[in-house]
């Protein structure tokens, strides 16, 4: 009691991709961090990790800068020179640690946002934002909170009685610790298929997805990307919840995927129907015995600390105009759907800012 609140023109909730381009925008606009005694339009960005790197700093050692799909600058700063096999995880972090540095965004962790709420319906009262230290208020929310922290797990009959290991691919760190073990790997998208191909180094593995893999023969093009993203941008305008880009993409082939598939190992089975103490039930009836499973079952968007807000449409999913909340411009979300890339964070960040800050301009409260 008696506590009083942060107060900001814009709060950032994350401080991965989409939240640092945001913090950039603000800066170039001339908001300054609240940190800095300013007295004109201020922002703060509060993000839940240690240090820098979003959900970088705890992708798989093995997933390095020649296996990820190509990673954006960040905006205004361009990446140092890489070093292909360097762990995405070690070079990103540095990557964004420096930039954060060097441009003084003033990110301030760790701080977990638990909960927004708005004061009133008036869209330009002010929001009040909970976290784990302390509580802030803002007149507009850029969310980018990414995915990360919310790993999908599918419900299986009979899950819990396995005895084996289940793990989803947000744990997975190395296929040192399965080896001697069968693997089941579970999806259809890119961590599955890289996943599959890294344990089979090491040990054996079976592959379960709930519909046939759609590969694509041809090369990716800009104009397959931007189809993709125009597929998923149409979604959630409609509320309806965003899918994978590779569901609408298809995977594509790689010497890497092209060798596994060689040795067998992208063998797709159906689902499977159960899963029993040492192993799963097959959707033929039959049985296959596997000490460990890998739920490489997707993200969704982590946006549970948004709930008091009541944003979510009929559809599942949250209707959107651009990267505002439908209905409450008060409130943007960055990397989410059609922005969950780097090349979509670094332009949703822009677009939120240069909309938001037409917003607080159109009706900027008299000087207190
Ligand atoms: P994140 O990097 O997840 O950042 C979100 C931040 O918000 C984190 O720091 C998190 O701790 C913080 N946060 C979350 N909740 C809270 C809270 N309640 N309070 C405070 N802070 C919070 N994209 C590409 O373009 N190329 C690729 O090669 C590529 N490879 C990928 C590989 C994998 C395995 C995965 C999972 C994704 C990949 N992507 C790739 C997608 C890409 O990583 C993201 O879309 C992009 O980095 C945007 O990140 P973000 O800022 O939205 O989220």
């Amino acid at each position: 009691a008696g506590v009083t609140s942060q107060r900001v023109d814009v709060l950032v909730i994350g401080a991965g991709q989409a939240g640092l381009s945001a913090a950039y925008h603000l800066r170039r606009r001339g908001f300054e961090a609240a940190s800095s005694g300013f007295d004109g339009r201020r922002y703060a960005v509060l993000d839940s990790e240690a240090g820098p790197g979003g959900a970088w700093r705890h992708r798989w050692r093995s997933l390095r800068m020649s296996t990820v799909n190509g990673i954006s600058d960040l905006p205004g700063v361009a990446q140092p020179e890489v070093d292909p096999c360097e762990a995405s995880s070690e070079f990103l972090t540095r990557y964004f640690g420096d930039y954060e540095r060097d441009l003084g965004l003033h990110i301030i962790r760790p701080v977990r946002v638990t909960a927004v709420q708005r004061h009133d319906t008036d869209p330009r009262g002010r929001l009040l934002v909970e976290t784990d230290h302390g509580s802030w208020s803002t007149r507009g929310l850029i969310n980018a909170t990414g995915t990360w922290t919310k790993p999908f797990w599918p419900i299986y009959p009979g899950q819990a009685a396995f005895r084996g290991r289940q793990l989803h691919v947000a744990d997975y760190s190395s296929a040192e610790e399965f080896r001697g073990q069968h693997v089941i790997v579970v999806g259809g998208g890119i961590s599955a298929v890289q996943l599959l191909d890294e344990i089979s180094q090491v040990t054996s593995t079976s592959w379960f997805t709930r519909r046939e893999p759609v590969w694509r023969e041809d090369e990716f093009t800009p104009q397959a990307g931007h189809d993709a993203v125009a597929l998923v941008e149409e979604r959630v305008r409609q509320g309806l919840p965003p899918q994978s880009v590779v569901s609408v993409t298809g995977l594509i082939w790689t010497p890497v995927l092209r060798a596994a598939a060689q040795r067998g190992v992208l063998h797709r089975r159906p689902m499977f129907a159960g899963i029993e103490p040492d192993g799963v039930r097959l959707a033929d009836g039959g049985f296959l015995a596997a000490d460990v499973i890998l739920w490489a079952t997707g993200f969704r968007a982590a946006l549970d600390h948004l709930a008091p807000l009541h944003l979510r449409s009929p559809g599942g999913g949250i209707e959107m105009d651009g990267t505002q909340v439908a209905g409450e411009p008060r409130v943007h979300l960055v990397g989410y759907g059609p922005s969950s890339s780097t090349i979509g964070a670094n332009r949703a960040g822009r677009a939120a800012v240069a909309t938001l800050a037409r917003w607080l301009g159109s009706m900027e409260p008299p000087p207190a």
